[in-house]
Order: C-alpha cells, then sequence, then structure tokens
C-alpha cells in the first residue's frame, strides 16, 4: 500500500491521506478507516489516481459527500477516492455543474438565476455527482428531470450520455448499475421562472426537512427505498390504504411503522419515533449495531408482508448487505 501512496501523493493537485477515518467523512459518522483517501478538484489528476489505484490493484470506490453511506466497523481495504470540483456556470438556462459541488449550492444557483427546476430538491444533502448518481429528489420531483448530458468516465474513456442513456429511474440510474463509472459533471435545462417564488418553495421545503432532519442528526435520510405501488404484489397493495399512496408510491415508512419499527433501539442506533424509515446515530453508535437493526427491520416486514425492503443507502466495506444472513 506505501507504493501506491507514495505516487498517489507525488500526482499534482492531489491530496492525499492514509488511514483516513471515514466516519469524519460521514454523515452517520460511523465506521472504520479507508486505507488512502484520495481526493482533487481536476479531471487530469483524478484520472491519474485512478490509473494508479488500479495498476495497483487495491480496491478503490468513488465518494461524494457521504450523506448516503454506511461504513463497515472495520473500513474500507482500499482506496477512497473524491472528485471535488464545484464549478457552476449558466448559460440562459442551462447550468453546467461540477459533480463535486454541494446539491443545495447547485439549487440556490438557480433559484438567484430565476431558473426553475430543483427548488424541490433544497435540502437534500450531498454532491451533484451522487445526486445524479442516484437519481435524487423529494416532493414529487427528481433531479433527472431536468439532466440533459452527463459526463463521466467508463473505466476506459470520458464519455458524454444524454439523458435517455443515463436510464433513470425512481433513486436508480446507469451509473448506479456500473459502479466503477465516476461522473464528472452534468448539464441541466431549467426554466425561467420568478426567482422569489422559487425562493419561497425551497424555504418552506426547508424548514420542514429541517424539523424531520435536523442538521445534526448523524444519519442519511430514509434508509429504504419506497415501493413503486405498480411493482407491489396485488395482494400487498390490496392491503394498503389510499391515502398512504403518494405519487405512486407507498413509503417503505408504512410497512416499517405496521412492524413497530417506529422508536427502536440497538445501542445508539435509533428509529426515528416519528418517522419509521429514518434511523440515526445518537451518539456512537456502530456499523455493526446499525446492520443489525436493518436485518431485524427487513425480516419483520418480509414476514409480515412478504416483500423485501431495499435500501436506498449504499454500503462501504461490507462482504455483504445487511441481511438476515449476515447474523
Ligand atoms: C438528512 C438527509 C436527508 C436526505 N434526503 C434525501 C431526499 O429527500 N432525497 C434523496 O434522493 N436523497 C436523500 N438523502 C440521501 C442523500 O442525500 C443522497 O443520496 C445524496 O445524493 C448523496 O450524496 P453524497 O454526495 O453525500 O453521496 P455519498 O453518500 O458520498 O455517495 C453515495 C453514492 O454515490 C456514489 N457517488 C458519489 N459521487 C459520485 C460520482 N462523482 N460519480 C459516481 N458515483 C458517485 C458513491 O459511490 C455512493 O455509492 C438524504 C440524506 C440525508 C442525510
Amino acid at each position: 500500500m506505501d507504493p501506491t501512496l507514495a505516487r498517489l501523493s507525488q500526482i499534482p493537485n492531489v491530496t492525499v491521506r492514509r488511514d483516513a477515518p471515514l466516519s469524519e467523512y460521514t454523515r452517520f459518522a460511523i465506521g472504520g478507516p479507508a486505507d488512502i483517501y484520495a481526493e482533487t478538484a481536476r479531471v487530469e489528476s483524478f484520472l491519474e489516481a485512478l490509473a494508479v489505484t488500479r495498476s495497483s490493484g487495491l480496491d478503490y470506490m468513488v465518494m461524494g459527500g457521504g450523506t448516503n453511506l454506511i461504513v463497515s466497523d472495520a473500513g474500507f481495504r482500499g482506496v477512497m477516492l473524491r472528485f471535488v470540483a464545484k464549478r457552476l456556470l449558466a448559460a440562459g438556462e442551462r447550468v453546467s455543474c461540477d459533480a463535486g459541488a454541494v446539491l443545495q449550492d447547485l439549487v440556490d444557483f438557480a433559484i438567484d438565476r430565476g431558473l426553475k427546476g430543483l427548488e424541490t430538491l433544497a435540502g437534500i444533502p450531498g454532491s451533484v455527482g451522487a445526486a445524479i448518481y442516484g437519481n435524487a429528489g423529494a416532493y414529487g420531483h427528481s433531479i433527472s428531470e431536468r439532466v440533459r448530458q452527463v459526463r463521466f468516465f467508463d473505466g476506459e474513456r470520458v464519455r458524454v450520455f444524454d439523458n435517455a442513456e443515463c436510464q433513470f429511474h425512481y433513486r436508480e440510474s446507469v451509473f448506479k448499475r456500473h459502479k466503477e463509472w465516476i461522473v464528472f459533471s452534468g448539464e441541466l435545462l431549467l426554466e425561467p421562472a420568478d426567482a422569489g417564488a422559487l425562493r419561497e418553495t425551497a424555504s418552506g421545503i426547508l424548514k420542514v426537512r429541517n424539523e424531520k432532519f435536523p442538521v445534526t442528526m448523524k444519519c442519511a435520510g430514509s434508509i429504504f427505498k419506497n415501493f413503486l405501488l405498480a411493482e407491489l404484489p396485488s395482494g400487498v397493495a390490496a392491503r394498503v390504504p389510499a391515502h398512504v399512496i403518494k405519487e405512486g408510491k407507498v413509503p417503505a415508512a408504512y410497512f416499517l411503522e405496521q412492524v413497530g419499527a417506529k422508536g427502536m433501539t440497538r445501542g445508539d442506533i435509533h428509529v426515528a419515533t416519528y418517522h419509521a424509515n429514518l434511523i440515526y446515530n445518537a451518539g456512537h453508535g456502530t456499523a455493526a449495531d446499525l446492520c443489525a437493526l436493518i436485518s431485524e427491520l427487513k425480516q419483520r416486514v418480509r414476514s409480515q408482508f412478504g416483500v423485501e425492503l431495499e435500501e436506498e443507502v449504499q454500503y462501504v466495506g461490507f462482504a455483504n448487505p445487511c441481511s438476515a444472513s449476515n447474523h
């Protein structure tokens, strides 16, 4: 590992850290160290760092703001790469953004220019790159509705995909299915609107969100994806009260609530008493406890409803996602 660390540190504009505690880089504040952490704001430097990492044979992964990650207590044996370029540019109704930009900065940037289309994403933490990767969204809208192009590295070369090629779905994209691909930037197409009205929408959303997810809360937002009503087995769909269904989706929280998730705890890992799909670290929680609680919830929903909860969060340094078989 040391020769790789040395080679990475020689690349211009790359900042390298050894045994980087990922608990410091993630909002959950859980997990052990990455053997090596390397970040840069330059595409050429990033590609060089990636080439060095790949030639070393070490495992690697790319992270953004760490707001949707669960890192194992043992940490990550390999190189954690981060692309931190943050440029935002507007040309008429088009906005270009680097993957390392903070999503909220992009939302504010668009609103300040009287550009509509991102205001409902106000308050979603993390980077633009990860928002594209996971098709982040809230309040009935997702970033995919505005993405025109994405520039990324496919492991061989830098390419550009248009919206259709990104294969966006609910919290899904082609990038999520190709873990070795790295998003560098995106171009969004917005539409003119009154900045004041947009700001009002965004601040209303932020107020609600800050109550649900206090800014100091160590969590990853919703742990599980919601279900698309159309994809639920008809027998299960028939058991869901109509008022629970929102925008064609059945919240995972509905099933979790039925199985008594609210207020469950394991060590310092708690399920919020007011939201069954919100798990947080109340102090010095461990990934083992978090994983055990996730497994327990999946097991309860499986046995009571016959449906499988799927995590929205991404795992780092785990051999398998948390499941009953892990424990
Ligand atoms: C309080 C709270 C509320 C939340 N609310 C919402 C919500 O309403 N809607 C929603 O959609 N999400 C929500 N989330 C989840 C999270 O904000 C999003 O998933 C966000 O997009 C993650 O961004 P990040 O930069 O922190 O990514 P990270 O957590 O660092 O990484 C997430 C994934 O993205 C990949 N990734 C990161 N950067 C790149 C890149 N440049 N290229 C390729 N892959 C990359 C990583 O490999 C990883 O698999 C919430 C999280 C929190 C903590």
